[in-house]
């Protein structure tokens, strides 16, 4: 192999690193920034889910977000955080544990 061909392969290699190095973390960040719109959005799902409960109730809160998902209630069952947090019902407001 010629001094040329690889000083060629070396420089084509840092160049694949610097890409690497600059591209991973951002694409870790907009992993992330997904995870938690979707995590958003299944908040703003299960609310709607709530306010369907209490419209074919007595407009009570449920007391549980199981009172909402359980069998025969909802025709979905209760979303799943893909930041691999739990949905909870606090004080009549949804939240979520993640991070
Ligand atoms: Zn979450």
């Amino acid at each position: 192999m010629s001094n040329y061909r690889r000083t060629e392969i070396i420089i084509t290699l840092l160049v694949i690193i610097a890409l690497a190095f600059f591209a991973i973390p951002r694409f870790i960040k907009a992993q992330r920034v997904a995870k938690e719109t979707a995590c958003h959005e299944n908040l703003v799902s299960i609310g709607h889910a709530i306010e369907v409960y209490q419209l074919a109730g007595d407009e009570s809160l449920p007391a549980s977000l199981e009172d909402v998902y359980g069998v025969g209630k909802a025709e979905a069952s209760l979303p799943v955080c893909p930041l691999k947090g739990s949905y909870r019902l606090e004080n009549g407001n949804v939240i979520c544990d993640h991070e």
